[in-house]
C-alpha cells in the first residue's frame, strides 16, 4: 500500500487567506499543502478594491494594480453626491484573477507545494493527527487550515460552522472593459436597503456591484445592478457576465478553531460588516493563523493561541465597523447627510473605514 503524503500543516483553499497562510508557513520552514479546487488562474466574484490594511500587507507588483482611487462619490439613490477625498488612504484596484493567481505563486516560491485542480471533501481525525480525503487521494496533516471561502465544508467537517442566520451579506458584481461618466472617480450609493451600490474604476476596467443584508433583496439584485449601471453613467463593451457570491461577516467571536483546524478568512466568516470588505481580513487571518501553527509545532503556544490574536488585532475595530454598519443602514440619508455638511464626521468615518488606527505591529503593516 501506497504511504500518504505527510504534511506539517496542510491550507485547503488558495485565496488570500489560504495562500498567505501557506507563504508565511513555508517561510517559517513548515512542509505546507496548498490545495485549491479550481485550476488556477480562477475568477471570484468581488469587487477588487483594496484598503490600506490589505495593501500595506502585501508588496504587490506594479502590474498588479489597476488603479489606485483617491476621490470617491458618496450619494443616496442617485442624489446628494459629494466627494471624499483619501489622500493618504487611496483605494487600489485589482482584478482577483491577477491577485489570487500572484499570493499563490509566492506560496509555492517560499516553498509550498501547490495542487490545484484538487478539492477536498472529508476530514478524519487519527492518532492526533488529520487525514484529509482529495479529489487525487488522501494526505496526512499535523494542522489544517481551512481557507475554502463562504461555503467552507472544512470549516462543517470541524463542527465549527455557524447556522444560516449567522450574519452574512449577498452581492452580485460585474466586470469588464467599459466607460464610465465619472472617470476614473469610485461611486457609492446608499439606496439599496441594507446595503449599497458601487462603482470601482480600473482604468479600462469597471467593476459595479451591488451588496445587502436584506435577503430579500437577493432574486432582485440582478435587475437592481442593470439600472444602477446604467443610472451611474457606466457602459460595458459587450456584456460581461455578473457573478455573485455570500459575503460572511459574522467575524471573530465565533469558534475558530477546533482539533487543529483553524479557519482563516470567509470560512470564518470575517469580512467586514460594515463594507463586506473581505480582502485584507482574509490577509491577515493567514497570516496569523501561520504564526500560531507555527508556535503549536514548536510547542511555544497552546491551542487557542489563533483565536487571541485574531480577536486583539480585530476585536475594537470591528465593533466600530458594526456600529457604523447598523446606523448607516438604518438612517442611510441622515448618515449620508451628515458626512456631507459635517467635514469631522467624514475624517472619523474615513479613518475607521481605512484602518488607520490599527495596531501595525500586530498587523505586520509596512509603512
Ligand atoms: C460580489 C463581491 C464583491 C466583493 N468586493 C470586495 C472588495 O472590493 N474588496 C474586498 O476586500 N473584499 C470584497 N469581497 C469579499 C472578498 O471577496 C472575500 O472576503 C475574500 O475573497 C475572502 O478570501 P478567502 O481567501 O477567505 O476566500 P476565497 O477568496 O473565496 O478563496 C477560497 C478558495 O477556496 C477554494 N475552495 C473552496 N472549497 C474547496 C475545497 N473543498 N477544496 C479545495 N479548495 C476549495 C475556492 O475555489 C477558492 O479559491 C467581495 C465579495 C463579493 C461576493
Amino acid at each position: 500500500m501506497n504511504e500518504e503524503p505527510r504534511y506539517e500543516v496542510v491550507v485547503v483553499g488558495a485565496g488570500p487567506a489560504g495562500a498567505e497562510a501557506a507563504y508565511h508557513l513555508a517561510r517559517r520552514g513548515r512542509t505546507v499543502l496548498l490545495l485549491e479546487r479550481a485550476r488556477l488562474p480562477r475568477d471570484k466574484p468581488c469587487g477588487g478594491g483594496l484598503t490600506p490594511k490589505a495593501y500595506r500587507a502585501v508588496e504587490l507588483p506594479e502590474p498588479l494594480v489597476r488603479a489606485r482611487v483617491r476621490a470617491t462619490y458618496l450619494q443616496f439613490e442617485g442624489r446628494g453626491r459629494f466627494s471624499v477625498l483619501g489622500d493618504d488612504a487611496s483605494i487600489w484596484m485589482v482584478c482577483r484573477r491577477e491577485l489570487d493567481q500572484f499570493l499563490a505563486e509566492r506560496a509555492a516560491v517560499a516553498g509550498a507545494e501547490l495542487r490545484d485542480g484538487s478539492a477536498v471533501h472529508g476530514l478524519e481525525w487519527d492518532g492526533g493527527g488529520l487525514r484529509l480525503r482529495t479529489t487525487h487521494g488522501t494526505v496526512r496533516a499535523e494542522y489544517v487550515v481551512a481557507a475554502d471561502g463562504a461555503e467552507s465544508l472544512v470549516a462543517r467537517l470541524a463542527g465549527l460552522r455557524p447556522g444560516r442566520e449567522a450574519p452574512a451579506m449577498v452581492a452580485l458584481e460585474v466586470e469588464g472593459p467599459g466607460e464610465s461618466a465619472l472617470g476614473q472617480v469610485a461611486l457609492l450609493d446608499y439606496g439599496v436597503s441594507g446595503g449599497y451600490a458601487w462603482v470601482f474604476p480600473k482604468g479600462e476596467l469597471f467593476n459595479v456591484g451591488l451588496t445587502s443584508y436584506d435577503s430579500r433583496l437577493a432574486r432582485q439584485l440582478r435587475p437592481r445592478l442593470t439600472r444602477f449601471t446604467q443610472a451611474a453613467g457606466v457602459r460595458f463593451h459587450g456584456q460581461p457576465r455578473a457573478v455573485g457570491h455570500r459575503i460572511p461577516t459574522w467575524g471573530p467571536w465565533a469558534p475558530l478553531e477546533r482539533d487543529r483546524v483553524l479557519l482563516a478568512g470567509d470560512a470564518a466568516g470575517l469580512a467586514d460588516p460594515f463594507f463586506g470588505e473581505g480582502i485584507a481580513y482574509a490577509l491577515l487571518s493567514g497570516r496569523l493563523a501561520a504564526r500560531a501553527i507555527d508556535a503549536y509545532l514548536a510547542e511555544q503556544a497552546a491551542p487557542g493561541a489563533y483565536a487571541s490574536l485574531l480577536r486583539l488585532a480585530l476585536g475594537r475595530p470591528r465593533q466600530t465597523l458594526g456600529q457604523l454598519a447598523r446606523v448607516v443602514y438604518r438612517f442611510p440619508r441622515l448618515s449620508l447627510a451628515a458626512l456631507r455638511l459635517l467635514p469631522p464626521t467624514r475624517a472619523v468615518a474615513l479613518r475607521i473605514v481605512t484602518g488607520s488606527r490599527l495596531d501595525e505591529a500586530l498587523w505586520e503593516l509596512r509603512g
